[in-house]
């Protein structure tokens, strides 16, 4: 592992959706000097999605991938120093605490703040990774202009799912909703809009058995849960919207997580069990996970970044 340059900062960002930059804000404005490395998807998850309408302050509502263009801008114009890159590796064994960006470039930070976020899960059929890209995906809204006027499925029962459900129905001829259960974990409000929509048709009970097709997407082949009846359906893409997982994996060694990879921060707060170490946003929160919130803890985490590092004296 090259280790040619190492840089000390007061505070570094890992992370670039709303939680790290709003953090990057407010550190930036207390003269922290903040780094911020964006990670593989700048902007984080609100740039895989359309409209926005719940985020205060916008009252006609605004396209993630703006929201996240206006983030950025106002975080860099406070002065936050703010890169590409992927942290990689981790040591919080002592102070300062190392952080490895793209495997190679070493960071030496006083204080972390880690809003790393979550991402997609998959079902883990071999078909869905052989075919990922052709015509498998894990994001309606970035793929689903390839699929217009066809016919394409969907697993999932949740907000997500029923909300790329029917931004598909806006661009495909039917979509084929694939359900687990008899019934939906999304909001009734979306429900009622997934089972009213008539070029959404839905399956109880069902779960996908394989995706089929050569190179490329060609069907869906169901199974009925009940009565192990297994029906194929010929659709040319097949979305998976079954949840997310937290981007946590790196710092696992040092940090306290639930069972499922959720940083544990101390209640009311956003620290860690590492001291000057600070989580926020949706890595370290299952029950929210809402842009405002996430926004509302990257806050948190810059103010206690900001009184952990004036108590030692450094910032
Ligand atoms: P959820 O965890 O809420 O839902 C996941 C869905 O996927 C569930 O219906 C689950 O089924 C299903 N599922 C999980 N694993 C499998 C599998 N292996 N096979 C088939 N189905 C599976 O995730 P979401 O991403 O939908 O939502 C996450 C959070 O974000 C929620 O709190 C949601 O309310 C919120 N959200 C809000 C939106 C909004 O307000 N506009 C938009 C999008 C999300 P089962 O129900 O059987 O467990």
């Amino acid at each position: 592992m090259a280790n040619d340059s190492v840089e000390r900062v007061h505070v570094l960002i890992i992370g670039s959706g709303p939680a790290g930059y709003t953090a990057a804000i407010y550190a930036a404005r207390a003269n922290m000097k903040p780094v911020l490395y964006q990670g593989i998807q700048p902007g984080g998850q609100l740039t895989i999605t359309t409209e926005v309408e719940n985020y205060p302050g916008y009252p006609e509502g605004i396209q993630g991938p703006e929201m996240m263009v206006h983030f950025e801008k106002q975080a860099a114009r406070m002065g936050a120093d703010i890169r590409y890159g992927l942290a990689t590796k981790v040591d919080f064994s002592q102070q300062p605490y190392k952080v490895w960006i793209d495997e190679e470039k070493l960071i030496e930070a006083d204080s972390v703040i880690i809003s790393t976020g979550a991402s997609a899960k998959w079902l883990g059929l071999p078909s869905e990774e052989r075919l990922n890209g052709y015509g498998v995906s894990a994001c309606a809204v970035c793929d689903g202009f390839f699929f217009k006027g066809k016919e394409v499925a969907i697993v999932g029962a949740g907000d997500t799912a029923a909300e790329e459900a029917l931004y598909l129905s806006k661009l495909c001829t039917t979509v084929h909703m694939i359900v687990r259960r008899d019934k939906m974990r999304a909001s009734k409000v979306m429900q009622d809009r997934v089972t009213s929509t008539p070029n959404i048709k839905v399956y109880w009970n069902s779960e996908t058995d394989e995706i089929l097709g050569e190179k490329k997407v060609e069907a869906v082949r169901i199974k009925n849960t009940g009565t192990n009846e297994k029906t194929e359906i010929p659709v040319s893409a097949f979305f998976v919207a079954i949840g997310h997982q937290p981007n946590s994996d790196i710092f696992k060694e040092y940090i306290t997580m639930d069972e499922t990879g959720y940083i544990q921060t101390i209640p009311g707060t956003s620290k860690t069990n590492v001291e000057g170490v600070f989580a926020a946003g949706d890595v370290q929160d299952k029950t929210y996970r809402q842009a405002v919130t996430a926004a509302g803890s990257g806050c948190m985490a810059a103010l206690d970044a900001e009184r952990y590092l004036s108590a030692k004296g450094i910032a």
